[in-house]
């Protein structure tokens, strides 16, 4: 899950990762009252989960209360890279001196963690890292010995940081560190880091991403999940454990492994180009599929108002066709009147002849079985379009 930049800065606060005052609002009233709040001279910030809102406008500097309320007015509404703005955070304004980049990210081509840090942060980060990439410094983190204050101080060096922050920014890191391994996250990064002209290092703009596999641990983040976002049906999904995600088309798609699912759409979105149809989702019901999550899935699918047929696409491994066939047939009594679309089935695989009698013999009347991938695909894009 990726956070908020307003919920990044409160965790940071949380863990004493250094961050100026910032309140969330929904309205250009609330972002003029907690302008006032914070003596009027504030920064006005679009709340998008997406890079380079500096650049695209979503970044203002307001002199006054009312001025917040005005700056929040343009922002609130604006789209940033086909996010619209919902809510904007409002900063106490800091007068920047320099911006420095921070980050700690899990690095799964080598199996640890990653720190980069460079002198050279603010909105040009990813252009220092293309061009003068000496610039970054790119240190690896074994998780089983973290980050000791020797290895810090190593990477801020690293990094190039002038003397008289190196201190400060060395305390930064390790807070990030901790605050980083107590939320189990992926990634956390600041970008400004900045020194103010009083001297203080401070993390200006963070980015979070939390590990939902760590969730079970983590009560807390329940409170961070952004439900104004989530697509209905995905999130129906995610209440029964079912690997969804919606797609703009009008084919429903079931399959057994993510693997043959991504192919399933490649050959309905293929077969589809004839007809104008396209995928409605990914679903993959996984290897043990019981009626019981057939049923869910198909529910999830059927539920879609955008789908007109479904492609259920297994091959029989572990759990051979027979079964999942009789999980088809169970699943169409469990939905009853609900199950109103074609329902086009290919199986394959393991005990597959016993799977075709089964679906045969029960002889619903919204299924069709072929017996290939390609021609259920066809004819699956081909009832869509009807
Ligand atoms: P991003 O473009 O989405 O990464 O948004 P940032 O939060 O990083 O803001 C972009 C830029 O706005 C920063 O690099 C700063 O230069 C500037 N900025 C952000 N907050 C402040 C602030 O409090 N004071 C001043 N003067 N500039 C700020
Ligand atoms: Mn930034």
């Amino acid at each position: 899950m990726d956070l908020f930049e307003y919920q990044a800065r409160d965790l940071f606060e949380s863990h004493g990762v250094p961050v100026l005052g910032g309140a969330v609002a929904f309205t250009p009233e609330e972002a003029e009252a907690a302008a006032a709040s914070m003596g009027g001279r504030v920064v006005v910030k679009a709340q998008v989960k997406v890079g380079g809102r500096g650049k695209a406008g979503g970044v203002k500097l307001a002199e006054s209360a009312a001025d917040a309320r005005e700056k929040a007015a343009a922002i609130l509404g604006m789209d940033i890279k086909g996010h619209t703005v919902h809510k904007v955070m409002i900063a106490q304004a800091a007068p920047i001196e320099a911006e420095y980049y921070l980050a700690i990210l899990l690095d799964r081509a080598n199996r640890n963690f990653l720190v980069m840090a460079s002198v050279a942060g603010g909105m040009e980060i990813e252009e220092v890292a293309h061009k003068t990439p000496e610039k970054l410094a790119r240190i690896g983190i074994d998780p089983n010995v973290g980050i000791s204050k020797d290895k810090a101080r190593e990477i801020i060096l690293a990094g190039q940081f002038p003397v008289d922050v190196v201190d400060q920014v060395v305390e930064v890191l390790l807070k990030l560190w901790a605050a980083f391994v107590a939320e189990d996250a992926t990634l956390m990064e600041i970008n400004p880091l900045v020194k103010t002209s009083d001297g203080k290092v401070v993390a200006l703009d963070g980015k979070v991403t939390l590990d939902d596999s760590a969730d079970f641990r983590h009560p807390s983040h329940e409170d961070l999940i952004d439900h104004a976002a989530a697509n209905p049906l995905e999130a129906a999904a995610k209440a029964k454990n079912l690997n969804y995600v919606k797609l703009d088309g009008q084919v429903g798609i079931i399959g057994n492994g993510a693997g043959l699912v991504m192919s399933t759409l490649d050959v309905v979105a293929y077969a589809g180009e004839k007809f104008g149809v396209k995928p409605a989702n990914f679903l993959d019901i996984g290897g043990g599929a019981s009626a019981q999550v057939m049923a869910d899935g198909l529910g999830i699918i059927l539920g879609d108002p955008d789908v007109r047929s479904v492609f259920v696409n297994v091959f029989g491994g572990i759990t051979a066709c027979d079964a999942v066939a009789n999980g088809i047939v169970q699943a169409l009594t469990m939905l009853g009147a609900q199950a109103t679309k074609p329902i086009v089935v290919r199986l394959d695989g393991n005990n597959v002849i016993e799977g075709r009698r089964i679906l045969n013999e029960a002889a619903h009347p919204l299924i069709q079985q072929l017996e290939t991938m390609d021609g259920a695909a066809a004819r699956a894009a081909e009832l869509a379009a009807k």
